[in-house]
């Protein structure tokens, strides 16, 4: 029987991670990357001894039980070392066993001559489109996320050696993009000399198509290989882009290669993305793959004292109870709801109380009872496509903004049947009805005659439907 020995290396991770806590599986056994099989050898490469050393101690049962079960009882471990240039070429009786093993020297690969970095050059100034704003100190850690934040927080100190790429995955609201965008500032901090930058798998495509139009393929590549640490959000998007998938493959391999950090999120696990090569998705495997799931009691309570702290603002913690039993699977949607009860009490000086707290929760929830508002839909657009509301609700005809505008208003067309077209321009800051129809027209005509656009529109309105429940 052949085994894949990234598979391999999963599953018996996956074994592994039940006996462990959170720490020690991260610092022992996350840095061990599968390498090949050989026969029933699994080689997997080592930063250093001292770590094969620590888990031949501590952790070899588990160890040896996890390989037998997944390649068999003849199954074995053998290590290679990074940095050492040496490669462990003892056969081990048992499946992890090191003592003094033989060494031979590999060839490193000389770093190969880059014609983009000219000497002494001062680093570009670019825009890392990150958002100060999200930091680890403001991500509250629970077991929802505690995995993911530690590999984040790790990343931050030390890119491109361990978790790379470092993949998050999870439904929408969980903290995705808080998170990567806290790796990315945090590594921007502790290395002002690197180069981050943040961006959507969406723009990301963009431009790459943009980049082939106007013949400047070369200047999009030369840019994206020079980076130090590249974090693209909601992978998914790429399904079926064949095109800027080969692109983001030979990118991916080039920073890896040179042990630039690579960062992703994805809506799903990386095995269950569609239309996505299996050459792309397998390398997604070699670093570490972590679910966001939602927090729980705790963690909800935690985000909720935390946000109205934030806020200078103090509630009864019968209150906080009240929402947290109320709200589970979403934490922008706890945000949503803090925020309302804030300008409620603070706007409207209506008293912080249950039946405040009633009242917006069921605005929220009422989603479930489809009594979705345009605003909601206009947010949820505006998040998704990373543009203000203000600016949709206003007359600014840039690419994004105008896109953002169109597809708030297909949207709510859709699912707000009732509304009228007059009553969704009211919706815009008192648009006519010839500037919705327009936007509508719009997104039907792009959509029969632009693949992309459309595979993009559909995804969106999945992800809609989920988010505010809509049935
Ligand atoms: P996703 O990308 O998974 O859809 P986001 O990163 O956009 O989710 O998170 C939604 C909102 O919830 C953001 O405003 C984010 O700051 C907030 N949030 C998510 N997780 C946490 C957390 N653990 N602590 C504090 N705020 C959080
Ligand atoms: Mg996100």
């Amino acid at each position: 029987m052949i085994h894949d020995h990234i598979k391999v290396w999963n599953n018996v991770l996956e074994q592994v991670k039940g006996s462990l806590n959170v720490e020690d599986f991260m610092r022992w056994f996350i840095p061990l990357k599968p390498l090949r099989m050989e026969g029933s050898v699994l080689i997997v490469e080592a930063p250093n001894e001292f770590l094969v050393e620590r888990l031949e101690e501590n952790y070899i049962d588990i160890l040896r039980k996890g390989i037998r079960s997944e390649i068999g009882e003849k199954g074995q471990l053998k290590y290679q070392y990074i940095k050492t240039n040496n490669v462990a070429k003892n056969s081990f009786q048992s499946p992890v066993r090191v003592s003094h093993p033989s060494r031979h020297t590999t060839s490193t690969p000389v770093s190969a001559y880059n014609p983009f970095v000219m000497p002494g050059l001062k680093k570009m100034d670019i825009d890392s489109n990150l958002n100060p704003n999200y930091t680890f100190e403001n991500f509250i850690e629970g077991s929802c996320n505690r995995l993911a934040r530690q590999a984040g927080i790790q990343i931050g100190k030390d890119p491109g050696k361990n978790f790379n790429p470092l993949i998050l995955y999870g439904n929408v609201g969980l903290g995705k993009t808080h998170l990567i965008q806290a790796i990315g500032n945090s590594i921007a901090k502790n290395f002002p000399e690197k180069t981050v930058i943040y961006t959507s798998a969406e723009k990301f495509t963009h431009q790459f198509i943009n980049s082939v139009k106007d013949n400047r393929t070369n200047e999009f590549s030369q840019f994206y290989n020079g980076l130090d640490a590249l974090i693209i959000d909601d992978i998914q998007f790429l399904a079926g882009k064949s095109g800027t998938q080969e692109i983001f493959f030979h990118l991916f391999n080039h920073l890896h290669q040179k042990g630039k950090q690579i960062i992703l999120t994805s809506d799903r696990a990386p095995h269950e993305l569609k239309d996505i090569e299996d050459r792309l998705v397998n390398r997604f495997k070699w670093g570490l793959s972590t679910d966001l799931t939602a927090p729980d009691y705790e963690t909800r309570m935690a985000i909720i004292i935390a946000k109205m702290e934030d806020r200078g603002i103090k509630i009864p913690e019968k209150i906080i109870d009240f929402i947290c039993l109320n709200i589970k699977n979403n934490i922008r949607e706890l945000e949503g709801i803090i925020t309302s009860l804030i300008a409620q009490s603070t706007i409207n000086q209506r008293k912080l109380d249950i039946e405040l707290a009633q009242e917006v929760i069921k605005s929220y929830t009422s989603k479930a009872n489809h009594e979705l508002t345009p605003d909601e839909i206009l947010e949820f657009v505006c998040t998704e496509s990373h543009v203000s509301a203000a600016l949709v609700k206003g007359k600014s005809r840039k690419g994004p903004v105008a896109q953002a505008r169109h597809l708030s208003i297909y949207f709510i067309k859709k699912h707000l049947s009732h509304l009228t077209l007059k009553e969704i321009g009211e919706a815009f800051g008192g648009k006519d009805h010839s500037t919705i129809l327009h936007s509508i027209k719009a997104v039907d005509i792009q959509m029969e005659t632009d693949k992309i656009f459309r595979d993009k529109v559909e995804d969106f309105d999945k992800k809609l439907g989920k988010t505010l429940r809509i049935k």
